[in-house]
């Protein structure tokens, strides 16, 4: 049975993509902790521990959410992006991206954001704009 994110990156169940190559594929979280957060998956490969993954993929992987994060500072104003790997709700290796003013804003227990349909697919479009410009 493919995860929730593998059907996303298939285009199964719908997403707010913002990049995307022949390896890897990113996506708005759902749930953001500020406007911006992004995910970062292996199309491919399932595993729900990123350290399980082969160098190639895990060396990959980073380099695509490189740019992506050069993508997301250029559309959304903030001071930097954060990192941060947890895997604890969904097993597909994922990589959070999340536009940072400061440290609090990677706090995953905090409250998060309630965006709209529309909202979630206008920040999407300058991420997409900008990644494209790279
Ligand atoms: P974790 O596995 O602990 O890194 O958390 C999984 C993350 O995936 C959470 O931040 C969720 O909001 C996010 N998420 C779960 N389902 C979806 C979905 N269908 N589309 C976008 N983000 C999702």
């Amino acid at each position: 049975m493919p995860t929730i994110f593998t059907r996303i990156a298939n285009g199964e169940i719908p997403s707010y993509k913002v990049a995307e190559n022949e390896e890897y594929y990113a996506f708005l979280d759902i749930n953001p902790l500020a406007k911006g957060h992004t995910l970062v998956i292996p199309k491919h490969v399932e595993d729900d521990y990123i350290f399980h993954l082969d160098d190639d993929v895990y060396l990959g992987l980073c380099a695509f959410a490189k740019k992506v994060a050069q993508a997301i500072k250029a559309a959304v104003p903030c001071k930097r992006v954060g990192v941060a790997v947890l895997g604890m709700e969904v097993p597909h290796t994922h990589i959070h991206l999340v536009p940072l003013n400061s440290e609090a804003d990677l706090d995953f227990r905090k409250e998060k954001l309630a965006l709209s349909a529309d909202e979630f697919a206008a920040i999407a479009a300058s991420i997409r704009e900008e990644y494209e410009k790279l």
